[in-house]
């Protein structure tokens, strides 16, 4: 009994000291949400699978804190979505991509087209729309620069009112992609009703695709439904020739990876991709 209750103590100060660490963050990143310090984005390229050709990349958000260092997104992002703070924080990294674009035009450089990711309450936002065509505007973008990344059960939502923002994006050009595809509801067939240029498969069945039948069967299901509907399929996480090798019996066109490139400050992806 004793024991127990030593157990327990032990539990609660463990609770404690979460809970002190999560408050902590949260007012480091309230602060950071405000100032815009130690805020970068990182950018991953997607690349041809036939051509090798860098066709688009993936905005990553990154933060460094004075006191906490690199914080992983998997730690702040969900943070962030939970208090609100995505709304601020995601502004910031729109503004931060289409400086970056901008940049890169007045160099004379050719970049290709970047994907930002989108949390649920970005996509909710009723002034999303009319945000994405100023950020267009403000910053002298041609259509289509800056697309987006959605996750299936944002769109499955309310899939009327998901239509007619998609809808809307797609008037300005934006490519808009089904993130993570394969590991929410998937029921495949509501595919066909949302006007989407792109699936990402995500990468749990790349990884799974040499070890077990069921991620080659997803895998195959996707692309096969993928090519019928006339999206493009990346393949995400790919980080190995095996990986690569073992694509090659299904229909992708891009490859997202450690493999063909990781996420690099914007000054790197120029170096080693633009021209
Ligand atoms: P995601 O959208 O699925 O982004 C891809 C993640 O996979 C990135 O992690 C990327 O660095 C990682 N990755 C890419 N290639 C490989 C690979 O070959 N192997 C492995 N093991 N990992 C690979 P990251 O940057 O840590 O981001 C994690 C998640 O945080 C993202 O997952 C996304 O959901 C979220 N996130 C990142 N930036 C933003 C943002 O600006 N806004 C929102 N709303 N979410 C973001
Ligand atoms: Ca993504
Ligand atoms: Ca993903
Ligand atoms: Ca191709």
């Amino acid at each position: 009994k004793q024991e127990g209750r030593n157990t327990y103590r032990l539990f609660r100060a463990e609770m404690q000291q979460q809970d002190h660490r999560r408050l902590e963050l949260e007012t480091a990143l309230r602060n950071t949400a405000e100032t815009g310090e130690g805020l970068a984005v990182h950018y991953q390229p997607l690349v041809d699978r036939d051509s090798g050709e860098v066709q688009g990349a993936e905005a990553l958000l990154r933060w460094h804190h004075p006191q906490f260092g690199d914080v992983s997104p998997g730690d702040f992002i969900p943070l962030a979505e939970w208090s609100g703070l995505i709304l601020p924080l995601g502004e910031r990294l729109m503004q931060l991509v289409a400086g970056q674009l901008h940049d890169w035009l007045a160099e004379g450089l050719s970049p290709p087209r970047i994907a930002v990711n989108l949390s649920a309450r970005q996509f909710w936002q009723t002034d999303l729309v009319p945000r994405v065509r100023a950020l267009y505007a403000d910053y002298g973008l041609p259509p289509g620069l800056i697309g987006f990344e959605l996750t299936e059960s944002i769109l499955l939502d309310k899939q009327q009112q998901a239509v007619h923002t998609l809808e809307a994006l797609r008037e300005m050009e934006c490519r808009l992609a089904i993130d993570d595809f394969g590991t929410g509801y998937s029921s495949l067939s509501y595919l066909q009703e949302l006007p989407v240029t792109t699936v990402k498969i995500d990468r749990s069945f790349i990884r799974g695709l040499g070890e077990s039948r069921g991620s080659a069967a997803i895998v195959a299901a996707v692309t096969g439904l993928a090519k019928e509907l006339g999206l493009r399929v990346v393949a995400e996480g790919v980080e190995t020739e095996a990986q690569l090798a073992a694509l090659s019996r299904y229909h992708v066109d891009l490859i997202q990876g450690y493999l063909t490139g990781r996420p690099v400050a914007g000054e790197a992806f120029a170096a080693h991709y633009l021209v």
